[in-house]
């Protein structure tokens, strides 16, 4: 089950909990207090004179000062007696249905977004890797034979990041960010999963080995329903493809994986330091065919910014 559906499943719960114990609440009230019964009949006999009038065109003036009467009296009474029969929901607004005026609930969206942060494996990553904080200056200004210098080649990759993300439900594209490490690959990653997760898309962020660890895991007996999360996410990324084990299983799935995203139309951001020629040789032909065919590439290059900054004493 996707995040979502777990959630409008506990919003429902939630609400058939409130009103449930608000049902219960009442009958005590009414077990301790009789007379609310007869208030009740009240209520309904002066209603139902209330509305016979108004039908057949009689006076209905005083029957319903008569009706607002009962009514009070029975309002004072339970006031009185501090009575609490009305179902306490969590969201005033929506009820606890999780649905607003205008799509969903803001108390809905929020806690999509809380949970689809948790499953992503994002909540323990650095929280400042966004966009908005992302420093060109760090990114030499020499163009390399012939290519652009890696500041410019950085800010290519940043808005065709940006503009994807912002523009996500229309992509029928995957990325590929292929480069040495400390090149921002994995800056970028996470910036663009931050983004996607603060539109309330559910996104995995996951290492390569630990894809391949819980695959493994998964083979016999799938007990989290991994794989299912893995196709489910609206984005998968993959960090570090090729330093994972390679078994036959395990290629065999991430085949698998590819063609379910590819055919339902949901993309994914796989990240690698080996270049084409090492994917080549990593990988068979199935999956070559696959990040040729569906993947936008993304050319890392420059001096890796950790040694970088090592060197500049940053
Ligand atoms: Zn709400």
């Amino acid at each position: 089950m996707s995040n979502k559906d777990q959630l409008w499943a506990a919003f429902a719960a939630r609400r058939a909990e409130a009103i449930w114990q608000a049902a219960e609440r009442r009958e005590k009230v009414y077990l301790e207090n009789p007379c609310l019964l007869e208030m009740d009949r009240a209520i309904t006999e002066a209603g139902s004179r209330y509305c016979t009038a108004m039908a057949t065109g009689g006076d209905a003036e005083e029957l319903r000062q008569e009706l607002e009467q009962v009514q009070a009296k029975r309002d004072d009474f339970l006031r009185s007696i501090h009575a609490d029969l009305e179902p306490h929901f969590r969201c005033a607004k929506c009820q606890d249905t999780g649905m607003g005026e205008e799509g969903l609930c803001e108390c809905f969206r929020k806690e999509l977004i809380a949970e689809n942060f948790r499953t992503s494996n994002l909540e323990q990553m650095l929280t400042d890797q966004s966009f908005e904080n992302f420093d060109f200056s760090l990114f030499d200004t020499t163009p390399q034979d012939g290519l652009l210098s890696p500041r410019d080649n950085m800010k290519r990759i940043y808005q065709l990041c940006k503009n994807y993300t912002e523009q996500f439900d229309r992509q029928d594209k995957s990325l590929l960010f292929v480069g040495a490490t400390g090149l921002g690959k994995t800056y970028l990653s996470t910036a663009i999963a931050r983004a996607l997760l603060d539109q309330g898309k559910s996104v995995i962020y996951i290492s390569a080995p630990e894809f391949a660890r819980r695959i493994e895991a998964a083979r016999f007996k799938d007990e989290e329903g991994q794989l299912r999360q893995f196709m489910e996410a609206d984005m998968l990324i993959l960090d570090d493809l090729g330093i994972e084990t390679h078994t036959p299983y395990i290629v065999g799935t991430l085949t698998d994986l590819m063609d379910q995203r590819i055919r339902t139309g949901k993309p994914m951001l796989f990240s690698t330091n080996l270049n084409l020629d090492g994917i080549q040789k990593a990988y068979d032909e199935r999956i070559i065919s696959r990040l040729l065919g569906h993947f936008t590439y993304c050319y890392f290059y420059g001096e890796d910014l950790r040694i970088k900054a090592f060197k500049e004493g940053r």
